[in-house]
């Protein structure tokens, strides 16, 4: 291999003069995979291609072995050119500036539960969100990790936790574990030097009447006999209020009512009858009601259970 005094090895690697020889390794995995032989470059000269390879190889070569990293630097670092190999890097990899394109690791999201009541889940919402997060340190970014070890700011960890509160909107129409995504609000991620998503988890928060099935919201609801029995205009709780729903006469217990769109997200509220009968009667109550069973013929509801 033809070796040329004057490259740049540290640049063509794009890693600094004091790189481990991990940092070099991953720096030319990194180029290789990129950039290698095998990869085919749109609008650039094969030649070129080759000829970066080559120093490319060339300098992984030099600065892996410590013999030959140590008489490249006593001898060519002083006389290092920058130049050509510059320009042939942006043509090369369509990037000016140098041959490693920061490599951004991207941000962790942050993953958050979020209690709403039913209503806030049908009307939607705005939500004040704590967050705690890593920030990095005022004081010692910029030292080296030596001099980092003494900062009594963080007390070397090169960053503080601090608080940021994010007013967040809910859309309408949230459901049980409902994800709702606000891009780059997460938790500052110190590793990619960027905010993840905010990924907002819903909980729907017990509510004393109602109840949740799926996307539909359920109602138990107690009539009188005599509403079941004649028919009914009743008032119901829903989500976001009440309606006036209507008891047809003659209404079983058990029997369930479909309120259209006044579930979750559209869904509907499911009203289930609940007949409750007197808990005492006046002997003229009494009377009625003996009244009333001898006129219905005493007809026996068991009958079909006990045909031969
Ligand atoms: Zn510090």
């Amino acid at each position: 291999m033809e070796k040329s005094p004057y490259k740049d090895y540290y640049y063509i690697l794009g890693v600094s003069q004091d790189a481990t020889t991990q940092e070099i390794q991953e720096a030319y995995n990194d180029l290789y995979q990129k950039y290698g032989p095998h990869v085919t470059l749109g609008g650039l000269d094969p030649d070129s291609q080759i000829k970066a390879f080559r120093d490319l190889s060339e300098a992984y070569e030099v600065l892996m072995d410590p013999e030959k990293r140590r008489e490249y630097d006593k001898n060519c670092a002083p006389h290092l050119q920058k130049g050509d190999l510059r320009a042939l890097w942006t043509k090369f990899t369509g990037v000016g500036g140098g041959p490693k394109e920061e490599k951004k690791p991207k941000a962790v999201d942050t993953d958050q539960e979020i209690e709403v009541t039913l209503k806030e889940a049908v009307k939607g919402c705005t939500r004040q969100v704590r967050l705690e997060e890593p920030k990095p340190c005022d004081s010692c970014q910029g030292l080296k990790p030596v001099q980092r070890m003494q900062c009594p700011n963080c007390r070397g960890l090169g960053y503080t936790m601090s608080e940021r509160i994010e007013e967040v909107e809910l859309p309408a129409g949230l459901y049980e574990k409902a994800e709702v995504r606000k891009p780059a609000l997460g938790k500052y991620d110190l590793q990619a030097n960027a905010r993840g998503d905010l990924i907002l988890r819903v909980k729907l928060r017990p509510h004393q009447f109602l109840g949740v099935l799926g996307r539909d919201i359920t109602l138990t609801v107690p009539v009188t006999v005599y509403e079941a029995v004649l028919g009914a205009e009743i008032e119901v709780p829903t989500a976001t209020g009440k309606v006036i729903m209507k008891i047809q006469p003659l209404t079983q217990p058990g029997r369930v009512y479909r309120l259209k769109g006044l579930g979750l997200g559209g869904a509907d509220q499911l009203v289930t009858v609940e007949v409750v009968l007197p808990q005492r009667l006046s002997d003229e109550e009494k009377r009625l009601f003996m009244r009333l069973q001898e006129l219905s013929g005493n007809a026996n509801p068991r009958e079909a259970m006990f045909r031969p």
